[in-house]
């Protein structure tokens, strides 16, 4: 899944390029009007991000001169204008969806992510299954041996990016920053009590564990094969 994101703000454009390759996207970054309107109309993207305001040509201009050329990559506008007039604007222009600054982390995976299944490009995967342990994003469902398990919405982001990331070993600070939109470990108790539940809800009753901690590194979601 290829992204382009063109943001002039370097934070802005740095954080969210970090968050969305480290969710599994190839992240094109522009910082400029010129380079991502350059891009956008040469490459293929499955979603483009788009700031409104940039200091040449702004992303209302870079998604009017796609949708004249009748290309229809999702766009998701960013913009710190909250008016709905700017919203009525970028909509009537055939943006797909539009967040408003500041925003949460988790708000813009989840937007990019519906844009992608409403595109039709399905290849982001929704349903999950490890030994017996399954999980369907859609339904919002979790299931082990076929019995129904019951989340919160915490366990559920990390059970989710476990499962995305199978046979990974996550580092806290990664968990922390996509299901916790925290930037870096300030906190990592929080992770553990929470892997501590999840391993509760989904490990601890089955004879074979797949969540597992990786000393002095993270945790992982796996099917270990017999190692020693
Ligand atoms: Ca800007």
């Amino acid at each position: 899944m290829r992204l382009l994101i063109v943001e002039d703000e370097t934070k802005t454009g740095d954080y969210l390029k970090q968050g969305l390759s480290e969710a599994g996207f190839q992240v094109s970054l522009t910082r400029n009007g010129l380079d991502g309107h350059h891009f956008a109309m040469t490459e293929s993207f499955d979603v483009i991000i788009l700031d409104v305001m940039l200091p040449d040509v702004s992303g209302w201009r870079i998604l009017e001169s796609l949708r004249e050329a009748n290309n229809d990559t999702p766009v998701l506008f960013l913009s710190a204008r909250d008016s709905v007039d700017d919203r009525v604007k970028g909509l009537e222009l055939g943006a797909d969806d539009y967040l408003v600054k500041p925003f949460a982390f988790s708000e813009v995976l989840a937007r990019v992510r519906t844009l992608i299944r409403r595109g039709g490009a399905q290849k982001v995967e929704d349903t999950f299954k490890v030994a017996d342990l399954e999980m369907s994003i859609p339904q919002r469902r979790v299931t082990r041996a076929g019995k129904r398990i019951l989340l919160s919405n915490k366990e559920f982001s990390l059970l989710e990016l476990l499962l995305r990331r199978e046979g990974e070993v996550l580092p806290r600070s990664l968990i922390a920053s996509q299901v916790w939109d925290m930037n870096f470990d300030s906190d990592t108790n929080v992770i553990d009590v929470a892997i501590r539940r999840l391993r509760g809800k989904i490990d601890d009753e089955f004879g074979l564990k797949l969540i597992h901690t990786v000393r002095g590194m993270g945790y992982k979601l796996e099917v270990e094969t017999d190692e020693s």
